[in-house]
C-alpha cells in the first residue's frame, strides 16, 4: 500500500499558498482511490499550528511540521533538511507536492538525497489497478502522457490551477513537532522585495490572462500607429481588472528588432510554443493573430475570447468561443470606461 505525504510550506505571513489547497484535494482524492492510502500533511515555516488548523478536516491521519525561525524563509539548505526530515518521518512511498517556486527549487535535490525520482508539471493524478500515474505534458504542451513509475519515494511536483480549491475544512489539527538542527548556511535571508503593483504583469493567479499581439503597434485606419494609446488602454485594463498580461511573440520581438514596442513587454510576458502556457479560467485576446499563442498558449486557458479587426482570422476563429469582429481600440477603450463606473 501506498503511503502519501502531502507536503507544503507557509508563505512570510504565514499562510498556505493557493495552490496548497488546489493539490491537498487532489491529494485527499488519490488517497481515497488508492483504497485508503494513508495521508499524511508535512508543512514548514515559522508557526504552522494555523496554516495547520485551516485544512484540519482534509481527511489526513497526521500533520507533521518543521518550525522555526529558521524554516519560516525560502532557503535551498534549511528547506531540503526540513522536508528530508518530513519525507523519512512519514515513511512516505508518494510525495505529493504543491509546485511553488519555493519548493520548486528544493524537490529535485531532496529527491536525489533520499534515492527517490521526481517528476515536474504534472497535471493530473490517477489510480489504476492500485497504483498511483501522472499526467503530463510534453512538446510544448501538444502531447499527454500518463506514467508509471517504480522507483520509491517518488516525488510528484504539481503545476497550479489544475485543481479546483477544497473549502470547509478548517478545523483543529494536532501537529507533531519533528526536531531538525538548521544546517550551517551562508545564506542570511534580510528580506523580500517584490516588483510594484504596476511593473508586475504577470500574475499566475489572476483570473483573466490578458493577450496583446503586435496589431496594437500596427498603423490602424488613419494610416498612423498609436502606440501611447495602446499602452495607456492597456495599462489602464490591467490596474483595473488585475489580469495577468501575455502577449504574442511577434510583439515582444519587436524590441529586438529596434522598432517602437510597448514599454512594459518583455520576453517573460510571452505566451505559446516558445513561450509560457499559463493556466488561466479567462482569456481575452487582441490584435492577434498567431497560431502559437491561440494553440499553445492557450491550451490550458478554459473560456477564451478574442477581439480582432480580422473575420477571417482562422486562429481567433478556430479557438476562441467567442470572437469579436472589431477595433480592439475602441472595445478596450469602451470596457475601460465601464470599469472606471
Ligand atoms: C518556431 C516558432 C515558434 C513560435 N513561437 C511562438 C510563440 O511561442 N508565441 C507566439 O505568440 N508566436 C510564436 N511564433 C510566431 C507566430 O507564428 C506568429 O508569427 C505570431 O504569434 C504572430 O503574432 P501576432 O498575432 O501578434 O501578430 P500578427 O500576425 O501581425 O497579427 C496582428 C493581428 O492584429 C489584428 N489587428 C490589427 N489592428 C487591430 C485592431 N485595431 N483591433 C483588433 N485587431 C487588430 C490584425 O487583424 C492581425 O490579425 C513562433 C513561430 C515559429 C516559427
Amino acid at each position: 500500500m501506498e503511503r502519501i505525504l502531502f507536503l507544503t510550506h507557509t508563505d512570510s505571513s504565514g499562510v498556505l499558498p493557493k495552490a496548497t489547497l488546489e493539490v491537498l484535494g487532489a491529494a485527499s482524492e488519490l488517497a481515497r482511490d488508492l483504497g485508503g492510502a494513508p495521508l499524511v500533511v508535512g508543512l514548514v515555516g515559522g508557526e504552522l499550528q494555523a496554516a495547520a488548523d485551516s485544512i484540519a478536516g482534509c481527511g489526513a491521519e497526521s500533520f507533521l511540521a518543521v518550525s522555526g525561525d529558521e524554516f519560516s524563509v525560502s532557503r535551498y539548505a534549511t528547506d531540503a533538511a526540513a522536508a528530508e526530515a518530513l519525507v523519512r518521518k512519514s515513511e512516505a512511498t508518494l510525495v505529493i507536492v504543491p509546485a511553488t517556486s519555493r519548493f520548486s527549487r528544493t524537490m529535485p535535490g531532496l529527491a536525489q538525497r533520499v534515492d527517490g525520482r521526481i517528476d515536474t508539471h504534472v497535471t493530473a493524478l490517477h489510480a489504476e489497478a492500485g497504483a498511483p500515474q501522472v499526467e503530463r505534458w510534453y512538446y510544448r504542451q501538444r502531447m499527454v502522457a500518463r506514467l508509471s513509475r517504480e522507483v520509491r519515494p517518488w516525488f510528484v511536483l504539481i503545476d497550479s490551477g489544475v485543481f479546483p480549491a477544497i473549502d470547509g475544512v478548517a478545523g483543529s489539527a494536532s501537529l507533531e513537532k519533528l526536531a531538525v538542527e538548521p544546517p550551517a548556511t551562508r545564506t542570511q535571508v534580510v528580506g523580500e522585495q517584490a516588483a510594484t503593483a504596476e511593473a508586475q504583469t504577470i500574475r499566475p493567479d489572476a483570473p483573466l490572462l490578458f493577450v496583446a499581439g503586435a496589431g496594437w503597434t500596427k498603423r490602424q485606419a488613419d494610416g498612423q500607429t498609436h502606440l501611447p494609446e495602446a499602452e495607456q488602454l492597456i495599462l489602464d485594463f490591467l490596474g483595473k481588472s488585475q489580469a495577468s498580461l501575455g502577449s504574442s511573440k511577434s510583439l515582444v520581438d519587436q524590441s529586438g528588432e529596434g522598432e517602437a514596442v510597448l514599454s512594459f513587454m518583455s520576453h517573460m510576458n510571452q505566451v505559446g510554443q516558445t513561450g509560457s502556457t499559463p493556466r488561466h479560467p479567462k482569456g481575452l485576446a487582441t490584435c492577434c493573430h498567431g497560431e502559437e499563442p491561440h494553440v499553445v498558449g492557450w491550451r490550458f486557458i478554459k473560456e477564451r475570447r478574442a477581439v480582432n479587426l480580422d473575420p477571417g482570422c482562422g486562429w481567433a476563429q478556430g479557438k476562441a468561443d467567442v470572437l469579436y469582429v472589431a477595433d480592439a481600440f475602441q472595445v478596450m477603450r469602451k470596457v475601460n470606461e465601464l470599469l472606471r463606473s
